[in-house]
C-alpha cells in the first residue's frame, strides 16, 4: 500500500492536535484572560466572557448586506436547496437573524430556546433581549457542507429613507457580537441597485477591527452590461474604500450567485473564475479555523490589558473624600488624554484603544470609586501568555493546515457542482466527458492501447500490478499526493490493492482530467466504469 493512501492513523493525529490547539485556547483563555477581565469589567463593556461553545463552534459565514442584495438567495444557492423558514423576494423578506446549521432533524428553533442550549454558542445573544430573540432562529437543515460551516443569514437592510421603524433592539450590537465570532464576514452589494445607506454604512462600521475577515460579493452582475459593470465596480471601490477605511480594500468578487439563466453573457468566464475564487475561500474556512481563533483571542487578550490600563488609571485619578461627581465628569471629558498617557506609559499601541465616543458613554453609568486599582500580576501573566503560550500553539498550526488540507473541505452542494458536475459551464468536458454515449462505449477505450503500453512496461503480474508501480508512473505527472491518492482510491474497483489494465487506464484517464484543468468526481461516475463492472 503506499504510505501517502495509507493516512489514517495520520488523520486522527492531527485531529488531536486540532484539539489540542483548541484545548490550549480554551486553557489559557479560562487562567490568563478571563480573570483580567473579570477584574476590569470587561464584559460590561465590550463583550461577554468566551465560553467553551464558542471554541468548539463549527466555522461561520456571516452574510451582510441591504435588502435584496441576495443573501437568503447565496445560502439557497450554495446549499442547492431550500431550508426551513427561508423566505426570499423582492420586498426584504428576511426579517431575523438565522443560524442556518448542520442538523440530523430539519426544522426552526426559535431564538429563546436557541439561547439556552449549552451546546450552542449562541448564549451570550440573550443579553440583546426579547425584541431580538424574536428575531433569532435557526435553522437545522441536513446539508454535508453544514457538517463543515454554520452560515448567518441577517435582516436586509433598508436603504435610507425606509428604515424608519425602529428594529427594537441594538442591531450593530448584534453584528459587532458575530463579526467577533466568525470566521468570514461576507458584505453583498447588488450591482444594478449600488446605493449605500446610513445604517448600511453605520453596519460596515460595526465590523470594524474585523477587516481581514472581510470579503466583498458584487452580486447580481450579469443584470448590466460591461460596461454599466465597471462603472458600478469602481464607484463600489471608491465607497468602500471611504466607510471601510482600511489601507487596502477587502477583496471583491463579481459575480451572480443564483440558479438562473445569464442575462448579459459577456462576462461569463469572469464570474466562473470568481465562483471559483469565491468557493475556495469559503472551503478555507474549517482548515484556517485554529488560526482564526488564535488570532481573535489575541486581539480580544490585548483589548483585555489596555482596558484594565484604562480603568486603573481612572480609580487612581479619583478623591477620596469630596468632589467625586464632578471629578468623573470631568475625567470622561479627558478620557482622549488618558488614552495618550496609557499609550505612552506602557507603549500601547493606539489602534488597541476602544472607541473614545462609545468607552464615555458607556462610563457614564459606572462608578469609579469600585474600579479596581492596577493589578500587575494578572497584566503580566496575560503578557507571558502573549509570548509564551501562544507562540507554542503557534507552532502547531502550520502543520496542521496543510495536513487538514483534504478531509476538513467543505463539501456538498454547489460545491460539489462546480467540482463534479459542472453543468452550465464545462458540459461535456471532464468527468463529464463520455456521459452522454451508448452504455456498451467506455471513453477510457480510445486512449487504452497507450496505456497499456505504459502498464506493459510496469512488469504486471497476473495482469496486475502494485501500487508502489503504479505510484512511480504516476507522480511523473506532478499532480500533489493528495490527488493521486484520490486517482488511486477511484480506480481500484475492486479494491484489491492493486490495478489491472482496465484500472490502470482508469486511473491515467482520470489524471488526464485533472492535467487538462477539470475536477475529479468525489465518486466514480457510472459512464466512466467499464461496461462489464458496472452493477
Ligand atoms: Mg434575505
Ligand atoms: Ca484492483
Amino acid at each position: 500500500m503506499f504510505s501517502w493512501i495509507n493516512s489514517n492513523s495520520n488523520r486522527k493525529k492531527n485531529s488531536e492536535l486540532y484539539e489540542s490547539v483548541v484545548e490550549g485556547l480554551k486553557r489559557i483563555y479560562k487562567t490568563k484572560i478571563y480573570p483580567l477581565e473579570e477584574q476590569y469589567l470587561f464584559h460590561e463593556f465590550h463583550s461577554p466572557p468566551f465560553e467553551d461553545a464558542d471554541f468548539d463552534a463549527k466555522p461561520m459565514v456571516l452574510l451582510v448586506g441591504q435588502y435584496s442584495t441576495g443573501k437568503t438567495t447565496f445560502i439557497r444557492y450554495l446549499l442547492e436547496r431550500d431550508f426551513p423558514g427561508i423566505r426570499i423576494g423582492p420586498e426584504p423578506t428576511t426579517d431575523r437573524f438565522i443560524a442556518v446549521m448542520y442538523g440530523d432533524q430539519e426544522g426552526i428553533i426559535p431564538g429563546n430556546a436557541l439561547v439556552v442550549d449549552p451546546k450552542k454558542q449562541f448564549r451570550p445573544l440573550a443579553k440583546f433581549g426579547n425584541a431580538f430573540l424574536n428575531r433569532l432562529q435557526c435553522s437545522s437543515v441536513n446539508s454535508p457542507i453544514l457538517q463543515q460551516i454554520t452560515i448567518i443569514d441577517t435582516p436586509g437592510i433598508l436603504s435610507g429613507e425606509k428604515q424608519r421603524v425602529d428594529r427594537g433592539y441594538d442591531f450593530t450590537g448584534v453584528l459587532e457580537w458575530f463579526a467577533e465570532r466568525v470566521d468570514r464576514i461576507i458584505l453583498l452589494f447588488d450591482a444594478h441597485k449600488l446605493d449605500i445607506s446610513d445604517e448600511f454604512r453605520r453596519s460596515i462600521e460595526a465590523l470594524r477591527g474585523h477587516d481581514d475577515k472581510i470579503r466583498i460579493v458584487l452580486n447580481k452582475a450579469d443584470m448590466i452590461d460591461q460596461q454599466q459593470l465597471m462603472r458600478v465596480y469602481g464607484a463600489l471601490m471608491w465607497s468602500l474604500g471611504k466607510v471601510l477605511n482600511t489601507p487596502e480594500v477587502a477583496r471583491v468578487y463579481i459575480g451572480s450567485f443564483w440558479d438562473q439563466p445569464l442575462q448579459f453573457i459577456q462576462n461569463r468566464k469572469l464570474f466562473e473564475a470568481e465562483e471559483q475564487d469565491l468557493f475556495s475561500d469559503i472551503t478555507s474556512l474549517p482548515r484556517n479555523a485554529a488560526l482564526r481563533k488564535l488570532n481573535d483571542l489575541i486581539k480580544r487578550a490585548r483589548l483585555a490589558k489596555v482596558h484594565a490600563y484604562i480603568i486603573s488609571a481612572l480609580r487612581k485619578e479619583m478623591p477620596s473624600m469630596f468632589g467625586k461627581d464632578s471629578k468623573k465628569k470631568e475625567l470622561i471629558k479627558n478620557l482622549g488624554n488618558i488614552y495618550l498617557d496609557i499609550e505612552r506609559e506602557y507603549g500601547v499601541p493606539a489602534g488597541d484603544f476602544p472607541d473614545l465616543q462609545e468607552m464615555q458613554e458607556k462610563l457614564l453609568h459606572h462608578d469609579f470609586i469600585k474600579f479596581p486599582p492596577l493589578k500587575k500580576p494578572l497584566l503580566d501573566s496575560v503578557d507571558r501568555m502573549l509570548a509564551e503560550d501562544i507562540a507554542k500553539l503557534m507552532a502547531l498550526i502550520p502543520q496542521e493546515q496543510l495536513d487538514h488540507k483534504e478531509e476538513t473541505q467543505v463539501k456538498g452542494g454547489a460545491f460539489n457542482s462546480v467540482a463534479e458536475s459542472p453543468f452550465g459551464y464545462k458540459r461535456g468536458e471532464g468527468v463529464d466527458a463520455g456521459s452522454m454515449e451508448p452504455s456498451h462505449v467506455w471513453i477510457v477505450d480510445k486512449d487504452k492501447p497507450k496505456y497499456d503500453e505504459i502498464f506493459n512496461n510496469l512488469n504486471p503480474i497476473d495482469n496486475k500490478i502494485t501500487g508502489a508501480a503504479a505510484k512511480t508512473e504516476m507522480i511523473k505527472s506532478n499532480l500533489p499526493n493528495t490527488i493521486l491518492s484520490r486517482i488511486w482510491k477511484l480506480s481500484d474497483l475492486d479494491k484489491d490493492g492493486m490495478l489491472d489494465s482496465e484500472e490502470f487506464a482508469l486511473a491515467m484517464h482520470l489524471m488526464q482530467i485533472k492535467l487538462n484543468g477539470h475536477d475529479l468526481p468525489q465518486e466514480l461516475p457510472r459512464h466512466l466504469i467499464p461496461p462489464n463492472r458496472r452493477k
